[in-house]
């Protein structure tokens, strides 16, 4: 083979290699090139530290300041970060607006993250400089650990740890959180088949009146009963809501529901009022009201049997106008009412706008009454808006009679809480109705 022919083909193969290996944006390598490098310095013995960087809305950046400057931006991120590290350690893009990093040996987490943080969040592109955020994952690897896919996996889980904390710019990978992240998944691997089981169970929580010291209202809580296991809201509906499952789950606890007011309809005369809390996923939904009407219809039951507990927090979002949605609620003659109430930061402005019918006291309000009944001043003021306003009120988690009392020389109108009686079956229902022993 000539020399001329030799040195073109080795020409080729270093451009595809290129290819191969190269980000042609940043000049960077990619993601192979991440892969191989970082593989190379696991063989090492010294310690090594992954960080994963995002760079947060650069899709907007790239939609108000177009593609090109986009790229540029990008190119100038990976400058300022190789800037910010040492030369032995490597810095590819891996995706889009993601950079993986990899340092060796001995680092100061807190200061590395601290120093990309202060170079990338105000940055120019010539002249011109702009404000960005960004977050990092950062993964800690000082075992002998060599699959390097699972060690980007780590620092991508300390990443997802800090989604939706804006002032949070970076998460350390924990054992605590992968143990989260599994059990997560193996809840939602059991969920479907869950529902087609009969798991879930609805349990009822009587309110008592402060006035006649009779239930008047019952709220259905859901039950995992997984055999010998249960599984509690407080783990699994986060879970649901984060998924959109809850929007399945929500709509076959009102189904439960209403074959069970039904039901009772046909053995006591005076039956309670049922509270069914509906999250905010379903409530957005569409076709949630005609989907819920469908289901009351088969059951013949009247809007006016149901109350719908919506949190607090559902009301505040500024996305979409649940406003608009409560008020088509309200015009089908659905009580609502508001849920944890005093946790969610709304404004009293909102308490007069939207059409609601209830507030419901957070159990941390309840709580304070017995370490001093001064700081329980808020349920006063909550009390006397609730007036003003011709608010019901019911008071939930309430466990001693000294609470009772305090909620009933305040006027508040229902009590829910162990003190009175723990969620129950729907047969234990029928028996407390009936006014049977437990
Ligand atoms: P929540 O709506 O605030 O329900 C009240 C929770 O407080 C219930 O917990 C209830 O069992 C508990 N509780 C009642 N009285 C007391 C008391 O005296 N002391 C204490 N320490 N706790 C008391 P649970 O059943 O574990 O439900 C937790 C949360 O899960 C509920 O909080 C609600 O937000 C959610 N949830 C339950 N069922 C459903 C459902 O069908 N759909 C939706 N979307 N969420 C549900
Ligand atoms: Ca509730
Ligand atoms: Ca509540």
């Amino acid at each position: 083979m000539n020399r001329k022919y030799r040195k073109l083909r080795i020409e080729k193969r270093n451009r595809l290699l290129e290819l191969a290996y190269i980000d042609p944006i940043t000049g960077l390598g990619n993601y192979n090139a991440y892969l191989e490098k970082t593989k190379e310095k696991l063989e090492m013995n010294s310690k090594k530290t992954v960080i994963i960087l995002d760079i947060d809305k650069f899709k907007t950046f790239n939609k108000k300041y177009g593609h090109v400057k986009g790229n540029e931006l990008l190119k100038r991120v990976g400058e300022e970060i190789k800037h910010a590290i040492r030369k032995t350690d490597i810095v590819c893009r891996l995706a889009n607006d993601v950079f993986g990093i990899c340092l060796i040996g001995e680092v100061d987490v807190e200061n590395i993250t601290e120093r990309l943080n202060n170079k990338i969040s105000r940055i120019n592109i010539g002249e011109i400089w702009y404000n960005l955020r960004i977050s990092m994952g950062v993964y800690i690897c000082d075992k002998d650990e060599r699959d390097v896919q699972s060690i980007i996996d780590k620092a991508i889980m300390a990443h997802d740890s800090i989604k939706g904390k804006y002032h949070v710019p970076y998460g350390v990978f924990t054992e605590k959180f992968e143990q989260k992240v599994i059990r997560e998944s193996e809840i939602e691997n059991m969920m479907e088949d869950a529902i087609k089981n009969k798991e879930f169970e609805v349990y009822y929580q009587p309110q008592i009146s402060t006035k006649t010291e009779k239930m008047e209202g019952a709220e259905a809580l859901v039950r995992w009963n997984k055999a010998e296991n249960r599984i509690f809201p407080n783990e699994f509906i986060p879970i649901f809501e984060k998924n959109y499952f809850i929007i399945k789950l929500d709509e076959y606890v009102f189904e439960k529901v209403c074959e069970n007011i039904q039901e009772m309809k046909t053995q006591f005369k005076d039956i309670p009022k049922i509270s069914v809390n509906i999250s905010k996923e379903s409530l957005v939904d569409r076709n949630f009201l005609e989907k819920y009407e469908k289901i009351m219809k088969k059951y013949d039951i009247m809007p006016e049997e149901i109350e719908l507990e919506i949190t607090e927090g559902s009301t505040v979002n500024n996305d979409i106008d649940i406003q608009k949605i409560l008020n088509k609620i309200k015009q089908k003659r659905f009580s609502i009412a508001i849920d944890d109430f005093g946790t969610g930061y709304s404004s009293l402005n909102m308490l007069e706008m939207m059409p609601i019918d209830t507030l419901k006291i957070d159990k941390s309000f309840i709580d304070r009454i017995d370490i001093n009944e001064e700081k329980a001043i808020l349920i006063e003021v909550i009390m006397f808006i609730s007036k003003k306003l011709n608010l019901k009120t019911v008071a939930e988690g309430v466990e001693t009679i000294e609470q009772v009392n305090y909620l009933k020389r305040w006027n508040c109108d229902l009590i829910q809480g162990y003190v009175y009686q723990k969620p129950l079956r729907f047969e234990e229902l029928k028996k407390y109705i009936k006014g049977d022993k437990i």
